[in-house]
């Protein structure tokens, strides 16, 4: 790698991944108490960001055009997490600046994840446990709940997460059905073109596309009615894909049965309507959230940029963005 370039990071982020930018780039806190003067000052000179909401919880910037245009030697946003919507990819891509993610190395731990929250959402396991630490055991058993056994399940989003999901739930013998926008080659199950029509058709709806405008609120009011009074919706995607608001009104009124959410429109704020309802099971935004599987998404984050300044191709770019090797 040349001199050390400088780089942008844009929040906190895990220390393992912090250690190795220190030790490879002038790393600048956006999060800084400064970071207005350190942009005036440095922006210009700015080569790489280091991006990822929620790698530790929040409190990162998003990776704006705006942002960008103030870096007008940037050539490399690395993104911790395989989502992307904390940067303007587009914009990126417009600007000639390579964006990378975390592919492939969380869809395992974020498809076991997903079978643990429909189980708890299904047979109200966080509930149960609720009930006999609250000592009401002895007063009479913990009400019956509904089952998987009766049920029909449905993706939405057959990518390399949602394959790992259907994967795991072929396992519970159940019918599974999807939705994306075209039909992936090589799976068994049955691709529904239309969302709604897959909603009317299955009572567990699973949630695992990108989040962003293309896909923001297609989970409405008129999908939840369609999931309809015994159905569940399980969101593992972005908060932004559902329509909180909608959500709420459908789980106070009874139009579905219950929800398990690993994520909200307003990280890490949950609505307290949602908080004070008992037929929701609630995360905090951990589907990858394990150590083996951070530090995999943390050494790719490093990997990528400093494989860009070591004159390579980036490793994990991207569609949005050019593949170009670094001048
Ligand atoms: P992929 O890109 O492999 O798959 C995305 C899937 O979504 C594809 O099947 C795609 O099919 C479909 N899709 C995309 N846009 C739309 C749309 N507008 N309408 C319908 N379907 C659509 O992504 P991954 O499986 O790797 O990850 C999916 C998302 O999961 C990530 O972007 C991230 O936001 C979220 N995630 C959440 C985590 C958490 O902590 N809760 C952890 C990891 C990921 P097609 O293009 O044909 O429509």
């Amino acid at each position: 790698m040349s001199a050390r370039p400088d780089l942008l990071q844009t929040g906190p982020m895990m220390a393992m991944i912090e250690a190795q930018l220190n030790e490879h780039f002038t790393v600048h806190r956006l999060d800084a108490p400064d970071a207005e003067a350190v942009l005036a000052e440095i922006g210009p000179h700015i080569r790489a960001a280091a991006t990822g909401v929620g790698s530790t919880g929040g409190g990162a910037r998003r990776v704006t055009d705006a942002l960008m245009a103030r870096l007008p030697a940037l050539e490399i946003v690395a993104n911790f997490g395989v989502g992307y919507d904390s940067v303007d990819a587009e914009a990126a891509g417009r600007r000639g600046i390579v964006v990378t993610n975390t592919p492939g190395v969380l869809d395992d731990e974020v498809a076991d994840l997903t079978v643990g929250l429909v189980l708890s959402t299904i047979r109200q396991l966080p509930q149960a446990e609720r009930y006999l630490r609250a000592g009401k055991w002895p007063s009479g058993a913990f009400p019956l709940t509904a089952t998987l056994r009766d049920r029909t399940i449905g993706i939405v989003g057959m990518g390399r997460i949602g394959k790992a999901i259907a994967q795991r739930l072929e396992g519970f013998g159940r019918p599974i059905a999807y939705h994306s926008r075209r039909p992936v080659e090589g799976v068994p199950y049955r691709h529904y073109p239309d969302l709604l029509g897959l909603a009317r058709d299955v009572d567990v709806l699973i949630v695992i596309v990108p989040g962003g405008p293309e896909t923001n609120h297609m989970i409405n009011a008129e999908v939840l009615a369609a999931l309809g009074p015994t159905g569940s919706l399980i969101n593992v995607a972005r908060g932004s894909v559902v329509d909180e608001e909608a959500l709420i009104k459908a789980l106070q009124q009874g139009t579905i049965a219950s929800a398990g959410l690993d994520v909200f429109a307003n990280e890490p704020h949950v609505p307290e309507a949602l908080i004070a309802l008992d037929n929701v099971v609630l995360l905090p935004h951990v589907a990858s959230a394990t150590h083996l599987t951070r530090n995999a998404m943390g050494q790719l984050v490093v990997d990528n940029l400093t494989a860009w300044f070591s004159g390579r191709p980036p490793l994990t770019p991207v569609p949005e963005t050019p593949v170009k090797t670094p001048a």
